[in-house]
């Protein structure tokens, strides 16, 4: 199929996925609006197709725009001229690759949630179909998207805190702290399962966003995992807390704490970078402040929104300082990030500052290749594993 220009247009989005009562798709649909690039034309937006048509006229969608499955909907598009642009993926973790892949196949390109795959032979598959295609796969890494993190991510690179020694990660939940799985809880139900959530539970979950938020403000990449995993709640196939070593190629070490359980923790995502001459400090709950201190200095505390930040930071930056900036607005930093990567493509130039660094399909392969790496390492007593993608 060949696309007609993104010039002087907003993107044409569909989605599989985010129907009523589902978690990710509403943010996704947020995201989208926020900067004004996409617009949402059509959606197979439930695994019921009666449920996801109600949710489509709820939402404005046309109803011939509305489809039963995911299938028609490429077929269907495919054979418009104003056909979607890209597809966005909101469904759980094993149905990734096959939606991605037809999508893909058929020409469009794809924002998919993350883990990308439940096992790694569909992220590798699925990366050689972007490879082959020349199609784009954004990957929705959220905290990559935060202004403070594309400045903490820049100043490591200008080696303000010097080679870096260890990260310290952490991603704490506290809402599967008992069995709601067993309740009817829709999240939880597929989470829980190995076939649909793949070989790793909080560390597919949530361990691959910390990974990536580790790889991504450091650059630095693993050359080994040793790990631990519990399983606390009775009757849970998969792992809800992780405790992961990571030796980091040059040296550096990293520690990685995943949990579901941590009662208290309702989104405790924090980050700590420790070089030779300075470290970096960052809590998702207080996403507007980041924390730097210089050897033998004072703590600075580092505001979002200031003109001497750095272009990239500024790029990803809507309102002045003290005007709270948060979830949203990260999501947001990614959707527009992959507008620009897209607008960049189809103009045949670099994309600008909102669309450089942009979590891709293979930042997802590191993410997938990283479970599979854990889950080795835990089945063999925690023994080293090279992660075979990093
Ligand atoms: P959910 O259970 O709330 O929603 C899943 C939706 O997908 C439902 O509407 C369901 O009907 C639909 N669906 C399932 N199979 C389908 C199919 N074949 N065709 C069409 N629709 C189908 O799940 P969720 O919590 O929103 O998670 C969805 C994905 O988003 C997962 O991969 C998860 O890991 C990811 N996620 C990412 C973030 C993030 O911060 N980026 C946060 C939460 C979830």
């Amino acid at each position: 199929m060949t696309r007609s220009s993104l010039k002087g247009r907003r993107i044409r989005l569909g989605m599989v996925g985010g129907g009523e009562g589902a978690y990710i798709g509403g943010i996704h649909r947020f995201a989208a609006r926020l900067d004004n690039q996409f617009e949402l034309v059509a959606g197979a937006f439930d695994v019921n197709a009666q449920r996801g048509h109600a949710f489509a006229a709820q939402n404005f969608v046309a109803a011939d725009r509305s489809y039963d499955d995911y299938q028609a909907m490429i077929a269907a598009e495919s054979l418009r001229k104003d056909g979607v642009d890209v597809v966005a993926i909101c469904t759980p973790n094993f149905t990734h690759y096959p939606i991605a892949r037809a999508c893909l196949e058929a020409g469009i390109d794809v924002i998919c949630e993350k883990p990308l795959t439940a096992t790694l032979a569909d992220a590798e598959a699925l990366a050689e179909v972007v490879a082959r295609s020349g199609r784009f796969l954004g990957v929705t890494y959220t905290y990559a998207g935060y202004p403070l993190i594309a400045e903490a991510r820049q100043r490591v690179a200008a080696g303000l805190i010097g080679s870096v020694r260890t990260v310290q990660v952490e991603y704490p939940l506290e809402w599967m702290a008992t069995g709601i799985e067993q309740q009817n809880n829709q999240q939880a139900a597929w989470r829980v399962d190995p076939a649909k959530n793949g070989r790793g539970g909080s560390i597919g979950d949530i361990g691959t966003h910390a990974y990536h938020l580790a790889g991504y403000v450091t650059g630095l990449k693993a050359e080994g995992v040793a790990a631990d995993l519990a399983t606390f709640v009775p009757g849970r196939a998969l792992d809800d807390n992780a405790h992961v070593m990571i030796r980091y190629q040059g040296g550096a070490r990293g520690l990685l704490w995943s949990s579901q359980v941590a009662i208290g923790c309702s989104n405790g995502i924090r980050l700590r970078v420790f070089g030779e001459t300075g470290s970096l400090m960052w809590f998702q709950e207080q996403p507007n402040e980041l924390l730097y201190t210089p050897l033998e200095g004072t703590t600075q505390i580092v505001k979002r929104g200031r003109n001497e930040l750095d272009e990239l930071t500024r790029a990803r930056t809507r309102t002045p300082p003290g005007h709270p900036e948060g979830y949203i607005e990260a999501f947001a930093c990614l959707y527009a990030g992959f507008a620009e990567a897209l607008r960049a493509r189809d103009e045949q130039r670099e994309p600008q500052a909102a669309g450089v660094y942009v979590p891709d399909v293979y930042d997802g392969l590191k993410g997938v290749a990283f479970v599979d790496a854990v889950v080795d390492s835990h089945e063999q007593n925690s023994a080293w594993i090279r992660p075979l993608y990093s």
